[in-house]
């Protein structure tokens, strides 16, 4: 049989891991890189590009190249988060078919599942080139604080991948496996998870392979992007008031923003300030602009100040519904890259009155847990003998499940943290006398306005029997299941006849789309693996220039002008050929690189 993969599907990057011998493992990709950008692009020619190919060309091709797709999976296009997003991104976001978005790229219209099963799809060959075998099966990680909607769409994804997805676990709940996997504690723990995109606390029970979760919480748009996008607001509206030019409206400036940004708020978190330096970002009748501007990090620290804050409001709410205090914690995991941040770790150690622990890679500890997982739902009798160690994982659902009741109001039937799998039932009666139909609409969340909840799905129970109003009664059972996936059913009670009830998703996709979203991926399939020489050769060519890099570093006092200069040119001609992805020229330029290196090495006189 194959092997299990785990796989962390992040907003900004993603991460596959497997378990071999005992020992997780995290698959480096062929550029030798343990994390792949979450970015999938389209060039010109409409071939799909994915992860460090796609990121490399986003400046050029800022339209057509969708990054961040997390945050908007399973959403309904006419909410708040996805408005927000269409004024940001560069990339053209629409309507589907059931108020679902889509992305407009290079003339093709994609569903989110589809998008992300293009990152999902790139994670399996990275760890099938890695295994030297297909991989089938895989354990996919969300964050805690994902709805059926968004659990659902990410199953679907991984469908359209043409992966089974054994369990879809939590993001913080695979990070405790990481961490406490093996090693026999007893221990209650806080995972404090901020990444590129989501923020989600866990509180967990560890106890001789038993992880239960008590508590959990999270924001599905608060992340690393938003302190990103601080800077970019910072950078843009210091420029206008300098140079009165709007670099918002250029999709290209816009998009170098958005990198600088990052990189600039990654700087600071081991440098006080930091230079920002855009040549040639815009025009004016003067003529070119240059954007050079200081960045400190108490700066940085002001602008983001509130979104650290109401990570801390978070936290506060999930200690207290676990119904512990601060002094009962035994330690705290810090987990997402966002949490490298001085002041995150500040924060969270003031909150908490202790230290975060060091020593779990924040990048890969969600990966290594979805393997463990994946190794423990497929491993036989004899394999976990020799584990030594039963893995239990015992989750909530992180939100209230129930129903839209007369008045507009919100009835919870199942409540937020309750341990999953769960099911609950209610009766529904008849409102008139030989009423034959009931609709319900199911919704998540924690709301008492029905119209605040997130809509998970309507249904009609039809064929209820002719009576007095009242009299009927009909029982609809809720299941949550271990992926924390809605499911309804319903039965007459005074016949004992099963319902014939139909779910509509809100913004899920029909069997019949995914089944032609799983045709289509086959084609890209090909694609891929030409892709995988492309990424082979970037590398190579990338390590050749880096070479040439450190010779100029090292000679600079000797080499004569001339020879500096051609030799910058060469690195900055092959670095846009390497964006261009041009398989022959970059093969011709491998071949060319140590002759040039050597030129450095060896100036003649
Ligand atoms: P993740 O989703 O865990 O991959 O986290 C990605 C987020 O972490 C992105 O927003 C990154 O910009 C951010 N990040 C990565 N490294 C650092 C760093 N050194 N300082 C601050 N943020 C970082």
């Amino acid at each position: 049989m194959g092997k299990t993969i785990g796989i962390d599907l992040g907003t900004t990057y993603s991460c596959v891991a497997v378990l071999e011998n005992g020992q997780a493992k995290v698959i480096p990709n062929k550029g030798g890189y343990l994390t792949t950008p979450s970015v999938v692009a389209f060039d010109e020619t409409g071939k799909r590009l994915v992860g460090h190919l796609a990121k490399r060309q986003m400046v050029i091709n800022a339209r057509n190249t969708v990054y961040a797709s997390k945050r908007l999976i399973g959403r309904r296009y006419d909410s708040p988060e996805v408005k927000k997003a269409k004024a940001m991104y560069p990339y053209e976001i629409i309507e589907g078919p059931h108020n679902d978005v889509r992305i407009q790229v290079s003339g093709q219209e994609m569903s989110l599942p589809e998008v992300e099963a293009t990152i999902l799809q790139e994670m399996r060959r990275v760890a099938e080139e890695y295994l030297g075998e297909p991989v089938k099966e895989a354990v996919i990680t969300v964050p805690a604080y994902f709805n059926d909607n968004q659990r659902q769409a990410t199953k679907d994804a991984g469908k359209i991948a043409g992966l089974e997805v054994l369990r879809i676990i939590n993001e913080p709940t695979a990070a405790s496996l990481a961490y406490g996997y093996g090693k026999k504690l007893d221990q209650t723990i806080v995972v404090y998870d901020l990444g590129g995109g989501t923020f989600d606390i866990s509180v967990l029970e560890i106890s001789e392979g038993v992880f239960e979760v008590i508590s959990t919480a999270g924001d599905t748009y608060l992340g690393g992007d938003d302190f990103d996008d601080r800077i970019i607001d910072w950078l843009a509206e210091t420029f206008q008031q300098q140079e009165n030019v709007n670099l918002r409206k250029d999709r290209m400036a816009l998009q170098r923003l958005k990198d600088a940004a990052e990189k600039a708020k990654c700087d600071l978190s081991s440098v006080p300030q930091t230079q920002i330096s855009l040549p040639f970002i815009g025009t004016s009748d003067k003529g070119p602009l240059h954007l050079e501007l200081i960045l400190t990090r108490d700066k940085l620290e002001e602008i983001t100040a509130d979104l650290v804050d109401r990570t801390i409001v978070i936290c506060e709410k999930t200690l207290d519904a676990a119904g512990l205090g601060t002094e009962e914690i035994d330690e705290i995991l810090l987990v997402g890259g966002q949490t490298r941040m001085p002041k995150v770790q500040e924060k969270v150690a003031k909150f908490f009155k202790k230290a975060p622990r060091k020593g779990i890679n924040p990048d890969e500890a969600v990966a290594i847990g979805a393997a463990i997982q994946g190794h423990a739902l497929t491993s036989t009798e004899e394999e976990k003998k020799k584990d030594g160690e039963d893995l239990l994982l015992l989750d909530v659902t992180p939100l209230s499940l129930g129903i839209a009741t007369f008045g507009g109001f919100f009835t919870k039937i199942i409540e937020k943290n309750t341990p999953i799998p769960t099911h609950a039932g209610h009766i529904f009666t008849t409102a008139a006398d030989n009423q034959r139909a009931v609709k319900i609409i199911v919704l998540q969340g924690e709301s008492e306005r029905a119209a605040e909840n997130e809509l998970l799905g309507e249904f009609m129970l039809t064929g209820i029997r002719a009576a007095k109003r009242g009299e009927p009664e009909v029982e609809v059972t809720f299941d949550i299941d271990s992926d924390g996936i809605v499911g309804v059913s319903a039965k007459d009670l005074n016949t004992g006849q099963q319902q014939s009830i139909t779910v509509t998703a809100s913004s899920g996709l029909t069997e019949q789309e995914i089944q032609w979203m799983v045709d289509r991926s086959k084609d890209y399939e090909v694609e891929l693996k030409s892709q995988g020489e492309l990424g082979k050769v970037c590398s190579k060519l990338e390590s050749e220039l880096g070479k040439i890099e450190k010779a100029l570093k090292e000679q600079k006092a000797q080499l004569p002008a001339g020879l500096e200069k051609e030799t910058k040119k060469f690195i900055e001609r092959a670095r846009r050929i390497i964006e261009f992805g041009d398989l022959e020229e970059i093969k011709k330029l491998i071949t060319q690189a140590p002759a040039v290196g050597e030129r450095v090495k060896k100036p003649s006189p």
